[in-house]
C-alpha cells in the first residue's frame, strides 16, 4: 500500500549489504501466532475500547506480557492514525530499546523498518513522512515539542516505561498533560466552530468523546481562539491527544491521580518459579564474580536448560566480563558446549546489539551481558538463569560537585525485575551475587532521577517550550527548589537567560542542540574563534564513554599505545590526535588493536561528529572552519561552557574545584594525570573513592576569567604582579 517509501528504504537497505528483499508480509503472517499467544492478546477488546473513551489511560502489566510490541499495533490496526494523516510515538527511556523494539514491530507489521514502522533517537533518524508508529526516546520527543508544540502529528503518545522515571519521562508527563488540555480545547473550538458534517466513521474513535476541562469555563473562547491561532498556526482539524502510560511495576495509582483519575488497565503476566540463589560473603569484585557464575552455570548445567542473562552496570563492565568469557571459552573443557557472549548497550553496532534475540547456534550458549535494559525495557526470548550484580549506573547531582555517575546498589523491585527475567517460559534460576543480609537492606525503589540530577538541560527545553516558569511547572514529583535555582543560574552563567530570566537568542540555538547546554555553548563559541571543525570533533569525542580500551592483564602496553597520541595540554586535544590518525589511517579492526582503541567507540564519534555538522549546517554555520595548528584556541571555546568545571592548583600540589572547592583528582587514565598545572578543567567528575576529573585539560586562569568575567574576573586581576 505504500510502494514508494517501501521501495526508498529496500534500497537503502540493500546498500547496507542486504541484497535479498525479504518478504515482509509472510514474516509477519508467521509471527502471527507468537502475538496472538501473549497474554495481552485477550485483552485486546478492551484496551482499545478504553482509550476510544478516555483521554489517558494507564496500562500495567508484567515484564513480556505484551504491553510495548502490541499495544501501538492495537491502534494502528484500529485506525488511530485516521487514515496515516497522524501518527503514534512510543517513547522509551533507552536508544537500544527504542531501536531494537521498532526492529521487532516493523516484522510483526510485516513492513520495512523506517516505513510504516521507524524510529527516531538522537543523532539517528529511520523514519520516513509515512512512519505511523515511530518508536522514539523521551528525550527526542522532548525536542520534538520545541518544534512542534502541540505535537499535532500525533493522535497518540504512548510513554513506555514510566515506571522508570527517568528525569525526560517525567518532564514528558507535564507537557503532554498541558499538551492534552490545550489540544482538547482548540479540538472543541473547531467541532463548535465547523459543524462538521455527518461523515460515515471509519475508526473505532467516537467523535463525540472529548472531557472537557474545568478551564474551559473560565476562558472566553473567541479570545484564546486568536491566541492559539497566533501561537500555533493553524489548528483546523487539530484532535485530541490520547496518551497511554505504560508501566512493568504496580505503582500506577500515582500516574492515574495526576492525569485525572485516568483508568488503570492490568494485564495479567506469565510467570514461572524462579529460585534465588545469594552468595555467602559479599563479593569484592563484581566482575570476576559474574564471569565465574556465568562459567559455573555453563559447566555445571545442560546448555539445553537455558541461556544465561547477565546484569551489570555499564558498558565498561559489560566489555571487561565480554573478554574474561572469551578467554574462559577458548579453554572450556571437551564435551562442553562452546559459550558466546552477546554484549548489549547503546554505543554497538545495530547488527549486533540485534545478536542477542538471534538463537543460539547448535551446541553453544549465549550469555547476554546487559545493563537494567535487560530489566523490563527488552525481553530476551530463550534466558533461564539470571546473574545479578546488584548494581546499576546513576545519574547524581550535588550542586557543589557538579554532575556525576556513580555505580550504585540497585533497588530491592529491580532485584525482584531482575529475578524475574529467569522464568518466562519455565522454571528458572536467579544468582545474586551478594548476600541475602545485603538485600535486606536495599532501598524498595529507586528514587526518581528528577529529585537527584542536574536540571540544566531539561530547565533550558522547558523554557524554549514556552513554559515561563519552571518553578511552577506541574511536576509529577518536584524537584526541589534549588536544584531549580541552580538550574537557572547555570543557564544564566551560560548566556541562555538574560537578568529577567527570559530566554536568549543564544539560549535558543542552544536549546537546538540535542546536548547540554555547556557543549551548545562551546560550539558557539567557536565560531568567533574559527575553530568549529575542532569543536565539534572534540564535542563527538566527549560523548562516548570511553576512546582507549585498558585490557586488565595488558595495562602496561595499552598505556604505551595511548602515549603515541598524548597532547601535553590535555585529554581534549588527545582524543582529538587520535581522531585525526584513525582517519588518517582508515583505522580498520587491526589498527584499534593495536593503539589499544575501542573501535565500536570511535565509530559511534563518527556517527555523532556527522549529525553534529549537519545540524550546524543547518543552522548557517561553517564547519569546515579550523584553527590549524593552534590547537589552544579551541581549549579556550571549552572555556566558554565549562568555566564551572575548572580547579585551580593549590601551593601544597593539590587542585580545588573553582565552584565549591572541593579537592578533585586528575583521574588515572588522563594525560595529565601527575601533571602540574596552573588551572585545569574537566569533562566531568566521577566520584569512586574520591572525586575524579575525567577528560582533563589544562587551562590558563586568564582564559577562565575571560570566560565568565562576572564570576571569575577575580582570577586576571590575581595574575597582574
Ligand atoms: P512488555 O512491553 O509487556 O514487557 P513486549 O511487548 O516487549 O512486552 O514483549 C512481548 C513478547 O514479545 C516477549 O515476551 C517476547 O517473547 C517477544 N519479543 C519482543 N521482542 C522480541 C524480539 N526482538 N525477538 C523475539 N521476540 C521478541
Ligand atoms: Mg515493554
Amino acid at each position: 500500500s505504500e510502494p514508494l517509501n517501501e521501495a526508498g528504504v529496500q534500497n537503502k537497505a540493500s546498500k547496507n549489504g542486504n541484497s535479498t528483499t525479504p518478504d515482509y508480509r509472510a514474516q509477519a503472517q508467521r509471527l502471527r501466532p507468537q502475538r496472538e499467544a501473549l497474554p495481552i492478546f485477550t485483552a485486546r477488546d478492551a484496551i482499545i475500547d478504553h482509550i476510544s473513551n478516555h483521554p489517558t489511560v494507564v496500562v500495567v502489566g508484567e515484564t513480556g506480557s505484551g504491553k510495548t510490541t502490541q499495544i501501538p499495533q492495537y491502534l494502528l490496526e484500529s485506525g488511530f492514525t485516521t487514515r496515516g494523516q497522524t501518527a503514534i510515538a512510543v517513547t522509551q527511556p533507552r536508544r537500544v530499546a527504542a531501536t531494537s523494539i521498532a526492529k521487532r514491530v516493523a516484522e510483526e507489521v510485516g513492513t520495512p523498518l523506517g516505513g510504516r514502522v521507524g524510529y527516531t533517537i538522537r543523532f539517528e533518524d529511520c523514519s520516513s513522512p509515512l512512519t505511523q508508529l515511530r518508536f522514539c526516546t523521551d528525550g527526542l520527543l522532548l525536542r520534538e515539542i520545541l518544534a512542534d508544540p502541540l505535537l499535532r502529528r500525533y493522535s497518540v503518545v504512548v510513554l513506555d516505561e514510566a515506571h522508570e522515571r527517568t528525569l525526560r519521562t517525567d518532564i514528558l508527563l507535564g507537557m503532554l498533560k498541558d499538551i492534552q488540555r490545550e489540544r482538547a480545547r482548540v479540538a472543541e473550538l473547531n467541532r463548535s466552530a465547523q459543524q462538521p458534517p455527518d461523515e460515515p466513521q471509519a475508526d473505532h474513535r467516537s467523535r463525540g468523546t472529548h472531557v472537557k476541562f474545568e478551564e474551559d469555563a473560565e476562558q472566553p473562547a473567541p479570545a484564546a481562539a486568536a491566541v492559539t491561532d497566533a501561537v500555533h498556526g493553524d489548528v483546523t482539524g487539530l484532535d485530541d491527544l490520547r496518551v497511554i502510560v505504560m508501566s512493568a511495576t504496580l505503582d500506577a495509582e500515582r500516574f492515574s491521580a495526576y492525569f485525572d483519575s485516568a483508568p488503570i488497565l492490568y494485564v495479567a503476566g506469565r510467570q514461572f518459579p524462579v529460585t534465588t540463589y545469594y552468595t555467602a560473603t559479599p563479593q569484592a569484585d563484581y566482575l570476576d564474580a559474574a564471569h565465574l557464575a556465568a562459567l559455573q552455570i555453563h559447566t555445571e548445567t545442560p546448555s539445553a536448560s537455558g541461556d544465561i542473562l547477565v546484569f551489570l552496570a555499564g558498558q565498561e563492565d559489560i566489555e571487561n566480563v565480554e573478554r574474561l568469557l572469551i578467554d574462559s571459552a577458548a579453554s572450556l573443557p571437551a564435551g562442553v558446549p562452546a559459550l558466546l557472549p552477546c554484549p548489549i548497550f547503546a554505543a554497538l553496532p545495530q547488527a549486533q546489539q540485534a545478536r542477542v534475540f538471534d538463537p543460539a547456534p547448535e551446541f553453544t550458549r549465549k550469555v547476554i551481558l546487559a545493563t537494567n535494559i535487560a530489566e523490563t525495557s527488552l525481553t530476551i526470548p530463550g534466558i533461564r538463569h539470571v546473574i545479578d550484580s546488584g548494581v546499576h549506573k546513576v545519574r547524581g547531582f550535588d550542586p557543589r560537585v557538579g554532575e556525576s555517575l556513580l555505580v550504585e546498589p540497585i533497588s530491592k523491585s529491580s532485584a525482584r525485575q531482575r529475578t524475574g527475567r529467569a522464568g518466562r517460559e519455565a522454571a528458572g534460576h536467579s544468582y545474586r551475587l551478594y548476600t541475602e543480609a545485603d538485600y535486606a537492606q536495599l532501598p524498595e525503589d529507586s528514587v526518581p532521577e528528577i529529585k537527584r540530577c542536574q536540571l540544566t538541560m531539561v530547565v533550558l527545553q522547558l523554557k524554549a517550550a514556552g513554559v515561563r516558569d519552571p518553578m511552577q511547572f506541574d511536576f509529577m514529583d518536584r524537584p526541589s527548589r534549588k536544584a531549580l535555582r541552580h538550574a537557572l543560574l547555570e543557564l544564566y552563567a551560560l548566556e541562555a537567560l538574560d537578568d529577567r530570566g527570559e530566554l536568549t537568542e543564544l539560549g535558543r540555538w542552544m536549546s537546538e542542540f540535542p546536548l547540554e547546554p555547556s557543549y551548545a555553548k562551546v560550539i558557539h563559541a567557536s565560531a568567533a574563534s574559527g575553530c568549529t571543525r575542532e569543536a565539534i570533533d572534540i564535542v563527538a569525542l566527549l560523548s562516548v564513554d570511553s576512546l582507549f580500551y585498558v585490557p586488565a592483564d595488558k595495562r602496561d602496553e595499552s598505556n604505551a599505545a595511548q602515549m603515541a597520541f598524548r597532547s601535553s595540554d590535555g585529554d581534549h586535544l588527545t582524543f582529538l590526535n587520535l581522531l585525526r590518525a584513525f582517519t588518517k589511517a582508515h583505522g580498520d579492526k587491526d589498527w584499534c588493536q593495536e593503539h589499544f582503541v575501542n573501535r565500536r567507540n570511535i565509530k559511534h564519534v563518527l556517527d555523532v561528529r556527522q549529525q553534529l555538522s549537519r545540524l550546524c549546517v543547518r543552522l548557517g554555520m561553517n564547519v569546515e572552519r579550523s584553527c590549524g595548528s593552534d590547537l589552544t584556541v579551541v581549549l579556550r571555546c571549552f572555556l566558554a561552557g565549562f568555566f564551572h568545571n575548572c580547579a585551580l592548583l593549590q601551593p601544597d600540589g593539590s587542585y580545588r574545584s573553582l565552584n565549591g572547592s572541593q579537592t578533585v583528582h586528575i583521574h588515572p587514565g588522563s594525560s595529565l594525570f601527575g601533571k602540574k598545572t596552573p588551572a585545569i578543567f574537566y569533562d566531568q567528575l566521577v566520584f569512586t573513592n574520591k572525586l575524579h576529573a575525567r577528560a582533563v585539560s589544562a587551562a590558563d586562569p586568564l582564559w577562565i576569567a575571560n570566560a565568565a568575567p562576572k564570576l571569575y574576573g577575580r582570577l586576571a586581576s590575581s595574575q597582574v604582579h
